[in-house]
């Protein structure tokens, strides 16, 4: 490591430092920590073959600070080191006014800074209910659990209309370490051995009592249940510095928080992680090593479900009905809980007779990626 006297850059040794790194503590100026934190992207991106040459990318887009610094990101290193990948911006319109509504506006922007194809799902044009309309119907309890579930099919069914079968999403390190943590508190190992994954295809368990894991920063998101791939190029990076990057290249980001966040017991662990952090700035990253290095056998994992297809809607479920039709079908209903707790067991039972009376409206039949 270069030592300075701190009045110049310890990597340029020119300029005058603009940046201590949260990372590593060095002292740098704006240019060489753009540099450095795009590098340590590519290398985060090449080391773990994220990308074929060709491939079509979807970049979730939500107009925050990590979405919208990976979309920049993502568009420069795409053409400084020729990954040969087609960009496409793809939101999802929760129906939050005074929050997503903002949210759009600024990633509609992004799409004309950025020059890339942006495509807007919406949870009322694909389930017919809005967020809003969700939490006057369950309340604030179980929002992020409909919110979660429902985010993960509109974004794969986003993406398969686009012909796309890789999603990236910016989850950092913060958000993973957090859910090591949480996964530790809650002794949940499967997950646990799970949830450091950079790369995630195929179907993941949506368990019970998940409102928190599958809000905007949980790890509970992360999996595709089409086969499509989702990956986090930003595992590595802190939030400090994606917010720093915002900062310094002045992009167009939206910075408030949903109004529906839960906030609970998410929120104890991050600002455990801060604090760990105020002390030890490499906690971050070893709490992520800890959960890769992590190998949990035999009987602690539990069998994984057997996979099959949602009866209603044919997107890949280990049960009669995916998740999002079983909470669709709450909704309807005027059962909100059908698809949370112990509701779920007595599925079988009761509505299985009634049949597909009653059902109300339904997902569209999932058609797989459009070739
Ligand atoms: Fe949805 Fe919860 Fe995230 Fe709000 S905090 S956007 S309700 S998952
Ligand atoms: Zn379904």
């Amino acid at each position: 490591m270069t030592t300075t006297n701190g009045k110049v850059c310890e990597i340029c040794l020119v300029s005058r430092p603009m940046v201590k790194r949260p990372k590593t503590g060095q002292k740098v100026c704006k240019e060489c920590f753009f540099q450095l934190f795009e590098s340590e992207v590519h290398f985060t991106i090449v080391s773990n073959r994220l990308f074929r040459r060709g491939e079509k990318v979807a970049i979730g887009a939500s107009g925050g600070k990590d979405s919208t610094v990976l979309a920049h990101v993502m568009k420069t290193l795409n053409e400084r080191y020729d990954y040969g990948l087609e960009l496409h911006l793809l939101s999802i319109d929760e129906g939050i006014s005074g929050y997503r509504d903002d949210s759009l506006e600024t990633v509609k922007r992004n799409q004309l800074q950025y020059g890339l194809p942006l495509t807007v799902l919406g949870y009322g044009e694909l389930y017919g209910w809005t967020m809003d309309e969700i939490v006057k119907s369950v309340g604030r309890k179980n929002n992020c659990t409909f919110c979660g579930v429902f985010r993960r099919q509109a974004l794969d069914r986003g993406a398969a209309a686009l012909g796309v079968d890789h999603i990236v999403t910016g989850h950092n390190a913060d958000d993973i370490a957090e859910t090591v943590l949480m996964n530790v508190l809650r002794g949940d190992v499967a997950r646990l051995e799970r949830c450091t994954e950079i790369v995630t295809k195929g179907p993941e368990e949506v368990l019970e009592e998940d409102g928190e894991d599958q809000a905007c920063s949980g790890g509970g998101g992360s999996s595709g249940g089409s086969g499509i791939r989702r990956s986090k190029p930003f595992k590595y990076a802190y939030e400090k510095e994606i917010v720093m990057y915002a900062y310094f290249k002045k992009l167009d980001y939206f910075s408030t928080e949903c109004i529906y966040s839960p906030n609970a017991y998410r929120g104890y662990a991050r600002t455990f992680l801060k604090d760990l952090e105020s002390v030890r700035p490499s906690s971050i990253i070893d709490i992520i090593r800890s959960g890769e290095s992590l190998k949990v056998g035999g009987e602690k994992l539990g069998k994984r479900p057997e996979l099959g297809l949602c009866q209603r809607c044919g997107y890949i479920s280990s049960n009669q009905l995916c998740k999002a039709c079983l909470l669709l079908e709450g909704l309807n209903k005027g059962r909100p809980l059908l698809g949370i707790k112990n509701e779920r067991s007595r599925y079988s039972k009761q509505e299985d007779e009634q049949g597909e009376r009653g059902v109300g409206r339904k997902i569209p039949m999932w058609q797989g990626v459009k070739k």
